[in-house]
């Protein structure tokens, strides 16, 4: 398989568990239940107007997050995590009209698509809103929501490095998420990716244990890590036993946070590593965050099969098909060679 199908089948089905799951985001599982049946919900509730399946803030902040990264890669006036920032900020005057100080450059705002709410996090629009860049060393709050891990599969794509995919990642998250929590595990996802799409490597298992040994190594005494650690380990343990997903993921939390988030995804992608279906609704039938986990564990299993192994109910109805897509292709493009990107990108160096 070829690393472009790679990059396309993450984002692709990454979208695919954000909209499935968004359905049911706010539901606990026994309600899920009583409205899609003992297995809950299983295809996408398409929305009634044009009959697409709507994704929510994590695709839309995905997308504003590879704009960033693909203006980053191909001007070097400012460091990554700024292009990062201002792309973001052109994401909340997606969701505000009085958004302060837009970029205005991304290419992505001419989608009218994007231009809805979808349950934002309060962290990302506080943040943002606040107007200054939350770093690892600078604190800006102390949020280990998900809202940081949701967005940054594109790090891990863009980057051939994997110690710069994973600080990529974690820098990505800590804009906005400056909880150690918060970023940590973004470094783990990317660790996650990197293996899968620029080290072709195809055990799952291995796969995430390799991410956590060299999270630990990237942060090195932090006082969260062994939680973390336990937590993730559970999730390894939970994937070799043999109870139901449900029963499993309620052993490693909801969701609403990043390590378990984490630990949600990488148990659902371990349990079920090549088929796109299952690991869809295994990642979004719990109590929590469905669509954060769906986003999640879609990314990584997205990555291990590709695009052209995601079965057509998953794209055929998806909003912004065509646009997700074409993203996953710049950054292809960027990580390649950054003069064969768009010229938008390359031409001026921004004030
Ligand atoms: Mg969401």
């Amino acid at each position: 398989m070829d690393r472009l199908d790679r990059m396309r089948g993450c984002l692709l089905l990454s979208a695919a568990g954000d909209a499935l799951g968004y359905a049911v985001e706010f539901d606990r599982l026994k309600e899920i239940q009583k409205t899609y049946g003992p297995n809950g919900i299983q295809s996408y509730e398409l929305s009634p107007f044009d009959h697409k399946a709507i994704f929510s803030d994590d695709t839309q902040m995905t997308l504003f997050t590879a704009e960033g990264l693909l203006f980053a890669s191909a001007r070097k006036d400012r460091s990554e995590k700024e292009y990062i920032w201002l792309a973001y900020m052109d994401w909340l005057t997606t969701q505000f009209d009085d958004a302060p100080e837009p970029f205005q450059k991304c290419r992505i705002l001419d989608e009218k698509r994007l231009h809805h709410r979808r349950a934002p996090g309060n962290t990302c629009l506080g943040a943002l809103k606040g107007g200054v860049m939350g770093t690892m060393e600078e604190p800006i709050n102390h949020s280990k929501g998900c809202g940081g891990i949701m967005r940054i599969a594109p790090c891990a794509l863009v980057h051939r490095d994997r110690h710069e995919a994973a600080v990529s990642a974690a820098e990505a998250s800590a804009l906005t998420h400056t909880h150690p929590m918060g970023y940590i595990p973004s470094a783990t996802m990317a660790f996650i990716l990197h293996s899968i799409v620029w080290e072709e490597e195809t055990d799952m298992k291995q796969i995430v244990l390799d991410a956590m040994h060299d999270t630990e190594e990237l942060f090195p005494g932090n006082a969260y890590m062994p939680e973390y650690m336990d937590l993730m380990n559970r999730a390894v343990a939970c994937a070799e036993n043999s109870k139901s997903d449900m029963e499993n993921i309620r052993e490693l939390g909801e969701g609403w946070v990043a390590d378990e988030a984490m630990a949600i995804a990488a148990y659902c992608a371990m349990r079920h590593p090549t088929d796109a279906s299952a690991v869809l609704r295994a990642a979004v039938n719990h109590d929590g965050d469905s669509d954060s986990t769906g986003a999640v564990a879609g990314a990584i299993v997205g990555a291990m099969i590709g695009k052209e192994a995601i079965p057509a109910e998953w794209t055929k109805h998806l909003e912004c098909r065509a646009l997700i897509e074409a993203m996953a292709d710049d950054l292809f493009k960027a990580a390649q060679d950054p003069a064969s990107l768009p010229k938008m990108y390359r031409s001026e160096v921004i004030q």
